[in-house]
């Protein structure tokens, strides 16, 4: 199954990719995750994504797409993938369409986390003590949050105008959010 997770900062997009990774044996690819083991690895592209990071603002849509691209060539992708991250933006949105356009194999599924600010604000506080990670600073958060609004809100209607959309309650434990998205992946598989 080919399904894009979508939702804001803090919404616990990332958790619910892991344990579907594990219940579909699909593999998770996730941007986040892509640029954060560049920057790790000190290579070129991290360096210059680490500060647009770091401001909570969007890394340009060639590098993201250039990695994606190189992402779905590869074999393990042939029985479909978690995406996590991407598209973030309804120009990432038309790119991912015409690659996968290119390889026959168009998204199936998105799933939309819905989650209220005020939580994710407290979830986001959290992880900042658990993880460390450079871009959970209170400043970097409202940013990716606004960013998040202006261009990535609008790739929800996308899905939605193509009737790929579904969204999901994000409150509750993470079993009781993977329940609900799980019988959602259910009812879409079954002969209409
Ligand atoms: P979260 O969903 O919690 O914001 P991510 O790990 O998905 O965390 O992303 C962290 C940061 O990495 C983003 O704020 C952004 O700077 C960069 N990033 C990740 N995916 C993309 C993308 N598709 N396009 C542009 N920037 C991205």
């Amino acid at each position: 199954m080919r399904i894009v997770l979508l939702g804001a900062p803090g919404s616990g997009k990332g958790t619910q990719a892991a344990l579907l990774v594990e219940q579909l044996n699909l593999p998770h690819i996730s941007t986040g995750a892509l640029l954060r083991d560049a920057i790790k690895r000190g290579t070129q592209l991290g360096m210059q994504a680490k500060s647009i990071i770091d401001k909570g603002e969007l890394v340009p849509d060639d590098i993201v797409s250039g990695m994606i691209e190189e992402r779905l060539g590869k074999q393990d992708v042939a029985n479909g993938f978690i995406l996590d991250g991407y598209p973030r933006n309804v120009a990432q949105a038309a790119s991912l369409d015409a690659m996968l356009e290119r390889l026959g194999q168009p998204v199936e599924e998105a799933i939309q986390i819905d989650i209220d600010p005020e939580q994710i604000i407290k979830r986001i506080a959290k992880r900042a003590k658990e993880e460390g990670r450079s871009d959970d600073t209170e400043e970097t958060v409202r940013n990716r949050m606004r960013v998040y609004e202006e261009q990535t809100a609008p790739v929800v209607g996308y899905y939605e105008e193509r009737g790929l959309l579904t969204r999901v309650l994000g409150d509750g434990l993470k079993e009781e959010i993977f329940e609900r998205i799980l019988s959602v992946l259910n009812q879409h598989s079954q002969p209409a």
